[in-house]
């Protein structure tokens, strides 16, 4: 009798929404290791449910490793990447002990995403320490009698939202550049949700480009008072909370060449890195089109298709891109889950469907594949 033939290995560096779902699909025919800075899935959606509501957001985004029954099959590190040789097919690891490591891989998912603000950062941290961050910005906010939101994305809209909405006595002004908010949204988006932001009582300021101060990495909420490119006076706000998109890409553990211009991951379109074998990226860290939009379109599934066929030695599939950005903006509101389509029309999950179709039924079992109680 031959001896079982050996199962591949596969590091996913960087287990947030993209590489967590990435492993999941593969956990089953192959030796999956996750490498993470957090100890749990810490979601990048939803910015404006996360500081207003930060229990109902850590209930749907925020669900420890041990919580996800997929993940059983999976052996997570607690630790930060630092480094990827190409030539000895292995990452550098530094643990939550202060441990190096080294992870050897037959295939290496690049998916450690972007910094973004105070909300999402790269760094090591401890359940305590992601405690301590979400009731932070929440007590900071909930004391302040008047806040201003910069910024035109979907994080801004949504926080300008969240905010008027959870606390109505407070001021909430949105800044934004251009005449409308969304660009990257069709234009029905910015149509439906302007209409509810000045429902809310949000003071919408288009034209207005704050001037970042210098050094400041808009990873804060401030105090300080707003000065605008565009020549307006300056706005004071009890709290100025910064979501003007200026995302950074975790790369600095990888070699240069393997990065674009502005330091994202370059692939090609079936999603494995240039100039490597055996090595793919996926989510906000991976430059496969102007958004960057491989996360919120599930290319996970694409990926361990094409991972598979490449162990396999099959051809690849390519992903291809939405031009426009989809999804939810404003996340779970009384009247239930509004989702945009590419096409800007908004379709909705009702409030009664949330915690009794969409979250246990669609996310937490078809999309997550299980998740535990908390203990
Ligand atoms: C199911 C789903 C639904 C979505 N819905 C929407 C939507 O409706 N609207 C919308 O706008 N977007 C949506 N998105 C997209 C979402 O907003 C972001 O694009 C997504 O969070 C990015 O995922 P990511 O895995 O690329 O990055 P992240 O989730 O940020 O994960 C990166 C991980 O890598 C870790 N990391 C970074 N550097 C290191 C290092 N050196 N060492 C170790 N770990 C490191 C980080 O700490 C983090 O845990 C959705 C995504 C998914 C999967």
């Amino acid at each position: 009798m031959s001896a079982p033939k050996a199962r591949p290995r596969v590091v996913v560096a960087g287990l947030g929404d993209s590489g967590l779902l990435t492993a999941l699909h593969l956990a089953g025919s192959a030796d999956v290791v996750g490498i993470s800075a957090k100890p749990a899935l810490v979601s990048g959606q939803e910015l404006g449910i996360r500081l207003t509501r930060p229990d109902d957001w850590a209930r749907d985004y925020w669900w420890g490793f041990d919580r996800l029954r997929g993940l059983d099959r999976v052996r997570t590190v607690h630790g930060t990447l630092t480094g990827l040789d190409l030539a000895t097919r292995t990452v550098r690891v530094t643990d939550a002990d202060g441990a190096r490591l080294v992870e050897p891989f037959d295939v290496l998912v690049i998916s450690t995403g972007v910094s973004n603000g105070f909300w999402r950062r790269p760094g090591l941290q401890s359940d305590a320490d992601l405690e301590l961050d979400l009731r932070a910005a929440h007590d900071q906010l909930a004391a302040a009698g008047s806040i201003a939101v910069v910024g035109g994305g979907a994080a801004a809209v949504s926080s300008a939202l969240n905010l008027a909405t959870t606390w109505p006595d407070t001021q909430v002004d949105l800044y934004f550049p251009g005449e409308a908010a969304l660009p990257k949204h069709h234009r029905r988006v910015w149509q439906t949700v302007s209409a509810r932001l000045a429902a809310r009582g949000v003071g919408l300021h288009p034209g207005h480009r704050a001037v970042v101060p210098e050094g400041f990495a808009c990873d804060a909420l401030t105090r300080e008072p707003v000065s605008w490119s565009t020549g307006q006076q300056d706005v004071v706000a009890d709290a100025v909370l910064w979501a003007i998109g200026r995302v950074v890409p975790n790369t600095g553990w990888l070699p240069a060449e393997l990065l674009d211009e502005s330091g994202f991951v370059r692939v090609s379109p079936d999603l494995r890195v240039l100039g490597t074998d055996g090595v793919f990226a996926v989510g906000d860290v991976a430059a496969t089109d102007p958004l960057r939009s491989s996360a919120r379109n599930r290319a996970d599934k694409l990926l361990a298709r094409n991972i598979r066929a490449y162990l396999a030695g099959k051809p690849l599939a390519d992903y291809t891109p939405p031009k426009r950005r989809w999804g939810s903006v404003l996340g779970v509101q009384r009247n239930g889950l509004e989702v945009f389509a590419p096409s800007g029309r908004a379709f909705r999950f009702p409030a009664w469907t949330i915690r009794t179709v969409l979250q246990p039924l669609i996310v937490r079992r078809g999309i997550y594949r299980g998740v535990r109680p908390p203990t």
